[in-house]
């Protein structure tokens, strides 16, 4: 019986290859040392195989495209990775949706900037594979270390990612019949959110809506607040409020945004 051999060769070109790859990612943007051994470890883990460029680059992370492994007819299945920024201040913008959120009383020291972004990353896959669960359309959460979250790519197999709502050719697509089917899609979700996941998006807006299909799906939840989070409410009307200005600027006959709070929360 011979086990299979593998030389060391191999696995140092391999890892020489893999390591190209992943400074392929961080060529447009310095990404520090620990992340890129993130990313390396997870090329070596077969999580992904192959790392593309920026799909969006942030004050709070960057967002790159990335390349799992060829399906059956061996067309690429996609990733998408996002990196949260570590060195930085804005998470001080953040105190907001912290302070109550019972999830955070573990290990939420102030001043640790890693642990923060560690667990605002903890927090975008816990809420994703919430509203995951629920059956509502977002990016399936894949895998998560420390400041690094692999989720499913939502877009073409070209690697083009949906366009944002904002930016989204919905006239072209059904135009008025269809913003407000749209409309009533979103009003379903934000009460589903807050009925079955018992969560508030807390930054809802055409920006982190993304549109394919006649289908919306909703990204960005790392500050998503437990529904018995002190400032929920307060979030909530923020959101219906924001989404509601958007369709009524889309010429969509809106409900009024107490009537809308009224239908979420009851
Ligand atoms: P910042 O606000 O600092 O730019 P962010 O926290 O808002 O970053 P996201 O909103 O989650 O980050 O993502 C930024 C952009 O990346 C989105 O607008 C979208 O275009 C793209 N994106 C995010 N997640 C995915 C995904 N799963 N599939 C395809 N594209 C995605
Ligand atoms: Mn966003």
């Amino acid at each position: 019986k011979h086990a299979a051999k593998i030389r060391l060769d191999d696995v140092k070109e391999d890892q020489a290859r893999d390591k190209d790859k992943a400074d392929r990612a961080t060529s447009e943007q310095v990404l520090d040392q620990r992340t890129r051994m993130i990313l390396l470890q997870m090329i070596n883990r077969g999580v992904m195989s192959e790392i593309h460029g920026a799909i969006s680059t942030g004050k709070e992370a960057n967002v790159y495209g990335a390349v799992a492994y060829p399906d059956l007819n061996g067309a690429a299945v996609q990733r998408a990775v996002k990196v949260y920024k570590t060195a930085i201040l804005i998470f001080k913008d953040r105190e907001r949706y912290i302070t109550g959120e019972h999830r955070f009383k573990a290990g939420a020291e102030k001043g640790n900037n890693r642990k923060m972004v560690k667990l605002w990353a903890e927090k975008e896959f816990r809420n994703l594979r919430r509203i995951h669960g629920a059956g509502i359309a977002c990016p399936e959460p894949i895998q998560l270390k420390l400041h690094v979250l692999v989720m499913e790519f939502l877009g073409d197999r070209r690697g083009y990612a949906y366009p944002r709502l904002r930016d989204a050719t919905i006239e072209a697509e059904g135009g008025e019949e269809l913003w407000k089917r749209l409309y009533t899609q979103l009003l379903g979700i934000m009460r589903r959110m807050y009925q079955v996941c018992r969560l508030v998006h807390a930054d809802l807006s055409e920006y982190n809506i993304l549109y394919n299909k006649q289908q919306l799906y909703i990204i960005d939840v790392s500050q998503s607040v437990e529904h018995d989070h002190p400032r929920s409410l307060e979030f909530l009307r923020m959101d219906i409020k924001n989404t509601g200005d958007f369709f009524r600027r889309q010429g969509v006959d809106t409900l009024s945004d107490r009537t809308i709070f009224d239908f979420i929360i009851a």
